[in-house]
């Protein structure tokens, strides 16, 4: 009977879903449109940056030995020949024995090897007409608030490899030395469907026996927090025609394709019915909540095979099997480490409560600053109830999920844990990251 199969670990299961997936193509965006994605090619510097000598500060180029005696006393004054402005205008070359007016940013003259900032001159700061001469009231030194063509990354430097998340540094890093567009991996398309005759849309009047469906939201939410698309989101009821048709669009525009409910062991179960098959698995995981869980490809359709994997309908469960199975499985596509979703932080029971034998915990809790600085902060359940599977109303009170072991059954208060950390609504969290059992 199907109900009858072994249950198998957390890793177990993760394992066998990220071997469903593998990295997408690469594909040509503008750098507006990178953020989060994976760099696909190398970046060698094709500009140097910054790619001309120039100016640091407002002020007067000059050469510095010309200044080289000046003192708020016994000032220089030096002719002033020109103007200097950041942009295409370039001023002509600096004569000995005189100054250009030139702005932050703007080409250091031919001739010039010092900038005099304007506060270090008899001039006013901001706008001025130009002044027939500047009286320099302190020295600088040759290469003084200079910038040299290069010093940040000279051309042909590389800048970062293949693999990189580009987030808005590397954007800036990759548009100043040249690059308008960059080669990513393609940002994963993740289609969500949530099931059951029960649900009504949120907000909706609900007649006997319904409930509204606060999984479907929840679910494009984390997507989309995570960074993924989601070209299809949609609630369907207990009729397994009615769910195909549904999962055969889902095949057409997505990577990866997420259930909800229906998986269990009732009468009704509207995914298992659809999927089950040698390509779709259902099986039971050591874990709480969250022991249904589903995996395979949907196969038969002209844009299949897709992976799919269907979570529990049970709203905890459902945001904790997204959190230990779907981020991995977006890594992976996104073309990053999966292991990178399974860091946890070190945490210390706030209180004791129980965990069932035999199943790894994953419990919505605070995380209370510890009394001393430096010490792991304080995990307290956000509910009385703990980690039962149906809590959605204090589910966004958790800053992380602890992990209990599954052959522990009673957390005692002060028990080191570790938690998977839930950013970005986390409160500031302890430096100490050690990586997830494995
Ligand atoms: P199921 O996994 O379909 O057996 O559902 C398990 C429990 O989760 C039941 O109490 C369902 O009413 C509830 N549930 C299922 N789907 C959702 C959903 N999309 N939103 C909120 N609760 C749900
Ligand atoms: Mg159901």
């Amino acid at each position: 009977m199907a109900h009858a199969s072994p249950t198998r670990t957390v890793e177990e299961h993760r394992d066998e879903i990220l071997a469903l997936v593998s990295t997408l193509p690469a594909v040509t965006l503008p750098l507006a449109r990178c953020l989060g994605l994976t760099l696909h090619e190398d970046l060698v510097a094709r500009l140097p940056a910054p790619p001309f000598t120039n100016s640091s500060m407002d002020g007067f180029a000059v050469r510095a030995a010309d200044v080289a005696g000046a003192s708020a006393e016994r000032p220089v004054e030096l002719p002033v020949t020109g103007d200097q402005p950041a942009g295409p205008a370039a001023a002509s070359a600096l004569a000995p024995g005189t100054a250009i007016r030139i702005m932050t940013g703007a080409p250091l003259p031919d001739g010039a090897d010092a900038v005099v900032p304007v506060e270090q001159t008899d001039q006013p700061r901001g706008a001025a007409p130009l002044p027939p001469a500047v009286r320099v009231v302190e020295p600088v030194a040759a290469g003084a608030y200079v910038r040299h063509r290069g010093e940040g990354v000279p051309v042909g430097a590389p800048v970062m490899p293949a693999g990189t998340r580009l987030g808005p540094a590397a954007l800036a890093a990759a548009g100043a030395v040249g690059y308008g567009e960059l080669s990513v991996v393609r940002r994963p398309r993740l289609a969500v469907v949530s099931t059951g005759d029960e649900l009504a849309a949120p907000g909706d009047a609900l007649g006997g026996g319904t409930i509204p469906d606060s999984n479907l939201a929840m679910l494009v939410a984390l997507a989309t927090e995570w960074g993924a698309d989601v070209p299809l989101a949609e609630r369907v009821g207990d009729d397994p025609e009615v769910l195909d048709a549904v999962l055969s669009r889902a095949a057409e525009v997505a990577d990866l394709v997420v259930t909800c409910g229906g998986i269990s062991a009732g009468a009704f179960e509207v995914v298992r019915q659809a999927l089950e098959s040698p390509e779709v698995r259902f099986v039971q995981v050591a874990m709480q909540p969250g022991k249904p869980q589903g995996l395979g490809v949907l196969t038969g359709g002209p844009h299949r095979p897709v992976p799919v994997v269907a979570l529990p309908g049970n709203p905890v469960s459902s945001f904790v099997g997204f959190r230990v199975y779907v981020r991995p499985a977006l890594a992976r596509l996104a073309g990053r480490d999966p292991l990178g979703e399974t860091l946890t932080v070190q945490v210390r029971a706030a209180e004791a409560w129980r965990s069932p034998s035999g199943r790894r915990q994953y419990a919505p809790v605070r995380l209370e600053a510890p009394e001393r600085p430096g010490e792991p902060y304080l995990a307290r359940p956000t509910h009385r109830l703990g980690s039962a599977s149906h809590l959605v109303g204090s589910l966004h009170l958790a800053h992380a999920l602890a992990v209990v072991p599954a052959e522990v059954t009673q957390v005692e208060a002060g028990q080191a844990l570790p938690a998977v950390p839930l950013p970005p609504w986390s409160p500031e969290l302890p430096d100490q990251v050690v990586p997830a059992p494995r």
